[in-house]
């Protein structure tokens, strides 16, 4: 399977889908959740065609791994969830229930997250 650049996440970053911009820098945007389910819920992504972790870890320049890392924390301080804590999530395929196929990390925040994954 290859990059669906029909992905909305895409068209957000080709200006076709409007979004609520937190932060932007030459490789990296990040956008508040439209379902947000923390009080502070943003999406980092990065603007390469890469739809995941494992893509962008074996195609994607250091440059981009880099900026995407640093976007992660400058977010956190943008939305005042820096210091009080916050969670970073990232699913990866069917088993992780990625629904957007472009690579996005979740920044969840602004009061406490609860347990990491209920246990079944
Ligand atoms: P995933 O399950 O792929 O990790 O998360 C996808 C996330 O994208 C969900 O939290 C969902 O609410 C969010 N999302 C889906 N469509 C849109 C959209 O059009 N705009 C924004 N801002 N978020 C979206």
């Amino acid at each position: 399977m290859s990059y669906d650049s029909g992905n909305i996440f895409a068209r957000i970053l080709r200006g076709e889908v409007p979004c609520n911009r937190v932060y932007e820098d030459d490789h990296v945007l990040a956008f508040h959740d439209v379902n947000p389910a923390r009080p502070v819920h943003v999406l980092v992504i990065p603007k390469g065609a890469y739809r995941s972790v494992n893509e962008m870890a074996a195609d994607g320049k250091d440059v981009e791994i880099a900026a995407l890392f640093r976007a992660i924390e400058k977010v956190a301080a943008l939305t005042k969830v820096r210091d009080s804590g916050y969670r970073v999530v990232s699913n990866v395929g069917a088993n992780g229930h990625q629904e957007v196929p472009h690579l996005h990390f979740h920044i969840l925040g602004g009061g406490p997250v609860g347990p990491m994954v209920k246990r079944d």
